[in-house]
């Protein structure tokens, strides 16, 4: 195997995309400006990508929390107005029972 491009990092990945390059050598990359910025144009969009991705894992677990509380007091409220209307009929009952015995 001939041609060893200066391109290809020594983990088999260009030095722009290659995490552990980044990690390891962060001078190897241009860096623009002061600051450290995660690399430019395509980098940003894979950031914005994974903080989507985030963002929407983050979403389905605050709904599953939401489903599961709503689904809570749903249940809670079932079995209040089971009670209610259990205690409704009984106090009813025992009201014409005692009309009737009066
Ligand atoms: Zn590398």
């Amino acid at each position: 195997m001939e041609g060893v491009a200066p391109t290809i990092c020594p983990h088999g990945l260009a030095p722009a995309t290659c995490q552990i390059c980044r990690v390891l050598e962060p001078t190897v990359l241009p860096a623009p400006g002061p600051g450290r910025r995660p690399g430019r144009g395509g980098a940003g969009l894979t950031a914005n990508l994974a903080g989507l991705a985030v963002l929407v894992v983050v979403g389905f677990v605050v709904f599953g929390w939401v489903l599961a509380a709503f689904f809570a007091v749903l249940r809670i409220l079932e079995l209040v107005a089971v009670a209610a209307v259990a205690g409704w009929a009984g106090f009813k009952l025992g009201v014409r029972r005692g009309r009737r015995q009066t």
